[in-house]
C-alpha cells in the first residue's frame, strides 16, 4: 500500500512569519493516514524546519550545480545545512517562465538524490498539447527524461507529480478518470523503465485545481496516491479541510 502524500506547493506567497504561523496552526491537525507537506519560498525554510514536526518541508527549486558564477541560485547543499529533506523540481510554471527543460529538471534530479534529498518530480502537459491529444507521449517523454540515469530504488522513494498545465490555477480541474489515466500511464513509464518494483512503489500525485471539495475523488484513484495543491493549500482552513477530508 502507497501511503498518500499531500503537498501544497506555495508559490511565491508567504512570509517568514506567515509561513510559521501557518505550520504553527496546521501542525497538530496532521494525522497518520497521509503525509503532508508544504513547499516554501527559500526563505521561510530554515523557520519552516524548525517549527516543524511531522510536515514535511520542501523547497520549489534547486540548482543543479554545488557552487559557482549562477546569480539568485540555491544550491543542495545551502538546502541540506538549514534540513530541507525534499525539494519540487520541474514545476510546470519553471519549465514555462523560466526555461527549465526536460535535461534541466533531470541534472536537478539526480543532484537532488545524489545528496539525499527526495524530489517532487512534476510532469503535465499543456492545454494545447491536451487538445492535441498528445498527452501520453508528453507525459512520457517527461517523466522517462527527468528520471534519467536514476536506480530503480531512488525512483521507487521519489514521488512524481502529475500536473497537467491547464488545470493549474484557473479552477478548471481534471476529471477524477484523467487523474487516473494519466496517472497510470507515468506508472506504466516506470515500469518500463525501471521495472515493476518502482512502479508498485513510487508514488504519483495529481495536481491542478485541488480543494478541499474533490481531493477524496481523486485519491479513490487506484493510480492517484496524492496531490499537490497550490490555491487551496495557502489558508490554514482550507488545508485543514483537506488534511480532514483525507482521513481514512
Ligand atoms: P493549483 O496549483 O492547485 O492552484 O491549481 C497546483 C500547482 O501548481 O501545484
Amino acid at each position: 500500500m502507497r501511503k498518500p502524500i499531500i503537498v501544497g506547493n506555495w508559490k511565491l506567497n508567504k512570509t517568514i512569519s506567515e509561513a510559521v504561523e501557518f505550520i504553527t496552526a496546521v501542525e497538530p491537525l496532521l494525522h497518520d493516514d497521509a503525509d503532508f507537506g508544504v513547499a516554501t519560498s527559500y526563505l521561510a525554510l530554515q523557520a519552516s524546519v524548525q517549527n516543524a514536526r511531522r510536515l514535511i518541508i520542501a523547497a520549489q527549486n534547486v540548482n543543479e550545480n554545488d557552487s559557482g558564477a549562477f546569480t539568485g541560485e540555491v544550491s543542495v547543499g545551502m538546502l541540506k545545512e538549514v534540513g530541507v529533506k525534499w525539494v519540487v523540481l520541474g514545476h510546470s510554471e519553471r519549465r514555462q517562465y523560466f526555461n527549465e527543460t526536460d535535461a534541466s529538471v533531470n541534472a536537478k534530479t539526480l543532484k537532488a538524490v545524489a545528496n539525499g534529498l527526495t524530489p517532487i518530480v512534476c510532469v503535465g502537459e499543456t492545454l494545447a498539447e491536451f487538445e492535441a491529444g498528445e498527452t501520453e507521449a508528453v507525459v512520457r517523454r517527461q517523466t522517462k527524461a527527468a528520471l534519467s540515469s536514476l536506480n530503480p530504488e531512488d525512483v521507487a522513494n521519489l514521488v512524481i507529480a502529475y500536473e497537467p498545465v491547464w488545470a493549474i490555477g484557473t479552477g478548471k480541474n481534471a476529471t477524477k478518470e484523467i487523474a487516473q489515466n494519466v496517472c497510470a500511464l507515468v506508472r506504466d513509464e516506470v515500469k518500463v523503465n525501471f521495472g515493476v518494483d518502482a512502479a508498485d512503489k513510487v508514488r504519483i500525485q495529481y495536481g491542478g485545481s485541488v480543494k478541499p471539495e474533490n481531493i477524496k475523488e481523486y485519491l479513490s484513484e487506484a493510480d492517484v496516491d496524492g496531490a499537490l495543491i497550490g490555491g487551496a493549500s495557502l489558508k490554514v482552513d482550507s488545508f485543514k479541510a483537506i488534511i480532514d477530508a483525507v482521513k481514512a
